[in-house]
């Protein structure tokens, strides 16, 4: 399971960031997924990437993170003693660590909406349809690409998730 962004559909009206928050109740400051303008015309969607060798799963001494059978990286916030060596191993910046209850936490895919048959709800809200989840194993599309500009290299986690590249568009001008 990944997520699939497309690229040529996001508006960056931030419904997501914003439905990640209310879903999750993330202190002030911390935000599991994030919209950020790359350029006049390009936003990102970006959460932690679910990936195939989670660096933070790799670096964390307490054991905090698992990966599930359907692809979720789950953190145990529990099991966290704050060294933060996950956010810095993190080329996407998706761990947040709290200084308040000096524990980290990230998103999680949505996890219990999704034993429940629901969809995470950055994906129900985002507002064009631009962000959607995908049986990467399955999913295969011509035209989708596995890195988009300002998106980091993918050779190190291989992220799950795949991207819908802008299409390139006429321009008229009247003078
Ligand atoms: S994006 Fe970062 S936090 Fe998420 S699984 Fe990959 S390495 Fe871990
Ligand atoms: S900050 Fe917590 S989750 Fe991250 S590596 Fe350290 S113990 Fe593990």
């Amino acid at each position: 399971m990944g997520f699939c962004f497309n690229a040529d559909d996001c508006i960056g009206c931030r419904a997501c960031e914003i439905a990640c928050k209310n879903e999750n109740q993330t202190p002030s400051g911390i935000n599991w997924r994030k919209v950020k303008k790359i350029s006049s015309e390009l936003f990102l969607s970006i959460s932690c990437n679910h990936c195939e060798n989670p660096e933070c799963f790799r670096v964390c001494p307490q054991r905090a993170f698992t990966k599930r059978r359907d692809g979720i990286v789950e953190i145990e916030q529990s099991l966290c003693d704050g060294c933060q060596l996950c956010v810095t191993s993190c080329p996407y910046n998706a761990p947040q660590f709290d200084p308040e209850t000096h524990k980290v936490s990230k998103c999680q895919m949505c996890y219990p909406r999704q034993d429940a048959g629901l969809l995470p709800t950055c994906v129900e809200a985002c507002t064009t349809n631009a962000l959607s989840i995908v049986n990467l194993d399955k999913f295969n599309n011509p035209d989708i690409v596995s890195s988009l500009p300002g998106f980091p290299d993918i050779q190190i986690t291989r992220p799950s998730i795949v991207f819908f590249p802008q299409k390139i568009r006429k321009r008229y001008f009247l003078f």
